[in-house]
């Protein structure tokens, strides 16, 4: 079978996608890398900014996406896709497993990961005091100390979390000011018990099996801070590899595309963290999932399909 279009993803912009496909009536699946997965907005504690839902969990949000998604039909098969092939109009998405499926359009959602710091003893303790989740680890740090490196607004949105679970938390970012938004600013400031070690910059992490401590360099000085865990927030990259060659990206990897997520590749949509935005937000990836079944609807009656009322 074709389908009329695969969405690639179930976060935010995935899971809306799918929505917008089923009330089209599109025949699609939706294939996702984590079974029952709802992306990046699982790890947020608290979501203060979505239109009418203030203060739900990132986790009971993306529950209310995916129930919502597979309410109206949404079919999820799990899998981690390796490459996306065009040939006359059809995509082929390959999948690790070997698995093939053909579709007439991709609406492409599959979201950014962590970054990584690439310092000495992060992959070695990771899992043993590394962690790249204050939500879904920061509960183990009860009255211990912890160190959140970044100065987003992830970074920022961790250390107010994990402050109120450890006795003290160190935010170490690299620059003398912080990217967050000043909301989160004040918060840290308020905290009373979040320490900001400005302009230093990671070296190494430590610890005999577990971490017992972070090296910095700060004024040209080594120095070292004692602490039971190191939460990294720098940042994310876009999960773009299968398409690499594809389609046009930018220099970080995110695929080229604009509010309508039309690609360089006339039927492949682009939609979420992955693609070019000045904004990524839970509200911008939602949207960015029902523009792109707009355009994806638009060029299959453009090129042989009909075109619904969504
Ligand atoms: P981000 O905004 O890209 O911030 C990454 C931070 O990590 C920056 O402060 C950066 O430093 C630092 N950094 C990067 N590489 C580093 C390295 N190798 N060593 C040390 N520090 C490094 O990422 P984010 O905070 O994850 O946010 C991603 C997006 O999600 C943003 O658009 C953000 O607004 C959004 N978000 C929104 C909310 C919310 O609205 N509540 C919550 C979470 C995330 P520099 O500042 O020096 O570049």
């Amino acid at each position: 079978m074709i389908y009329d279009t695969i969405i690639i993803g179930s976060g935010s912009a995935g899971l809306s996608a799918a929505i917008y496909a089923s009330r089209a009536e599109m025949d699609f699946i939706v294939i996702e890398k984590i079974f029952m997965g709802t992306g990046q907005i699982a790890e947020s504690e608290r979501v203060d900014n979505y239109p009418g839902l203030y203060g739900e969990s990132g986790y009971d949000l993306g529950e209310k996406f995916r129930s919502h998604a597979e309410t109206l039909g949404a079919r999820f098969i799990e899998g981690e896709v390796t490459k996306i092939t065009p040939k006359n109009g059809i995509y082929t998405v390959s999948l690790e497993d070997g698995s093939e499926f053909e579709t007439r359009t991709v609406i492409y959602a599959a979201g950014a990961s962590h970054r990584k710091l690439g310092i000495k003893g992060e992959e070695e303790l990771s899992g043993r005091g590394v962690s790249y989740c204050a939500v879904c680890d920061g509960a183990f740090y009860k009255n211990k100390v912890a160190a959140v490196i970044g100065g987003g607004d992830t970074a920022l949105g961790d250390a107010v979390y994990l402050s109120k679970i450890a006795s003290k938390v160190y935010l170490i970012h690299r620059r003398d000011e912080f990217r967050a938004n000043k909301s989160l600013c004040r918060k840290v400031a308020e905290a009373g018990n979040i320490e900001t070690v400005m302009s230093a910059v990671p070296t190494e992490i430590f610890g005999e099996n577990r971490v017992e401590g972070i090296r910095i360099e700060r004024n040209g000085r080594e120095e070292t801070l004692a602490v039971n865990g190191v939460f990294v927030a720098v940042g994310t990259v876009p999960g773009s590899e299968p398409l690499k060659g594809v389609v046009e990206m930018d220099s970080g990897g995110y695929i080229i595309a604009g509010e309508d997520c039309v690609t360089s590749d006339k039927g492949i949509f682009a939609a979420g963290d992955v693609r070019t935005k000045p904004l990524r937000q839970v509200v911008t990836a939602a949207a960015d999932g029902a523009n792109s079944v707009y355009s994806a609807e638009k060029y299959l009656s453009e090129n042989g399909g009909a075109f619904r009322e969504i």
